[in-house]
C-alpha cells in the first residue's frame, strides 16, 4: 500500500515524538495530535516540513473530526492512524481516585475508539488503510498496580480483535504493539519505574517497530507484537 499521510496521536513527547521523527525522516507526512501545542511546535521545527501540529485532545470527538476534515481537505487521504496517546498511573486500585480512573479509560481506551471510529469512513470509502495501536504488556496480562491502566490496554486489544474482522472486507489492517517499559517522560510524572530505568527500551525502538510495519506488504497481517526489556518478563 502506498502510504503518504499518517495521523499520530500523542506526538508531543516520548514514544510519539520518536515515531514522528522517524517517519518524517523517511518521507512520510506526520499529523501529530496532542494537547500541548508548544511541544508540538518544537517538534514541527525539527520535522523537515513533514510534521504538522494539531492541538487535539483525543477525548474530544469534535476536535478529532475537525482535524481529520482539515487534513483530508488540505493534504489528501489519511492512509494510517497510529493510536499512541495515553496516560499512566501505577497505584493500588483501592487508593486510585475515581476521576483518575475515568481519565485513564477516557484517554487510552475511549480516545482510541473515537479516533478510530472517526477515521474509518475515510478508509472504508477508499478500501484501504492501516491502524496501529500502542497498547502495552499490561494489555496482555494482569499487572499489579495497573488495574485501570491494564483495563484500558486490554480494551484496546479487544477492540482491535473485533474491528480487524469487521474491516477486513475494506482492506483495512490493524496491528497492536504491546511494549514493556520504555524510557519516556511517562515514568517521571507520578509513578517512577520500579527498576533501573536505564535498562528499559528506548522510544526509538518502538519507532523502528512502527516503521517496520509500514514497510510490510498488505498480504501479511501482523496482528500483535509483544516486546519488552530483557530485565522484565511478560
Ligand atoms: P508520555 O507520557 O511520554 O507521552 C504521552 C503522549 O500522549 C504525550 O504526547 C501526550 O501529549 C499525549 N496525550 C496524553 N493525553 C492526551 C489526550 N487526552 N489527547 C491527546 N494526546 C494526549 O508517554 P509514552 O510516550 O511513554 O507513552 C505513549 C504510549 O505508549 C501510551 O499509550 C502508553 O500507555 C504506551 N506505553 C508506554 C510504555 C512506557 O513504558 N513508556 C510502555 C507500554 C506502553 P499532551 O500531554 O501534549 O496531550
Amino acid at each position: 500500500m502506498d502510504i503518504k499521510n499518517i495521523v499520530l496521536t500523542g506526538a508531543s513527547r516520548g514514544i510519539g515524538e520518536s515515531i514522528a521523527k522517524k517517519l518524517a525522516e523517511n518521507g512520510f507526512n506526520v499529523f501529530g495530535f496532542a494537547r500541548n501545542i508548544d511541544r508540538l511546535h518544537s517538534l514541527v521545527k525539527n520535522g523537515n516540513g513533514r510534521i504538522f501540529a494539531y492541538q487535539v485532545d483525543v477525548t474530544k470527538p469534535d476536535q478529532i473530526q475537525k482535524a481529520y476534515e482539515e487534513i483530508e481537505t488540505i493534504y489528501g487521504p489519511i492512509d494510517v492512524l497510529i493510536n499512541n496517546a495515553g496516560i499512566y498511573q501505577g497505584i493500588e486500585f483501592y487508593k486510585q481516585d475515581i476521576d483518575r480512573i475515568s481519565q485513564i479509560i477516557d484517554t487510552n481506551l475511549k480516545g482510541t475508539l473515537f479516533c478510530t471510529r472517526l477515521v474509518l469512513p475515510y478508509m472504508i470509502k477508499r478500501k484501504k488503510g492501516r491502524i496501529i495501536n500502542i497498547s502495552s504488556v499490561s494489555g496482555t496480562r494482569g499487572i499489579p498496580l495497573e488495574v485501570a491502566y491494564g483495563a484500558s490496554k486490554h480494551g484496546m486489544i479487544g477492540m482491535a480483535d473485533a474491528l480487524a474482522q469487521e474491516v477486513k472486507p475494506y482492506g483495512i489492517i490493524i496491528t497492536t504493539i504491546c511494549p514493556g517499559a520504555v524510557h519516556t517522560p511517562l515514568w517521571f510524572e507520578d509513578t517512577p519505574y520500579h527498576g533501573d530505568i536505564n535498562e528499559v527500551m528506548k522510544p526509538e525502538e518502538i519507532a523502528e517497530c512502527v516503521f517496520f510495519l509500514l514497510n510490510q506488504s498488505d498480504r501479511t497481517i501482523y496482528k500483535r507484537i509483544i516486546l519488552f526489556p530483557r530485565n522484565e518478563w511478560h
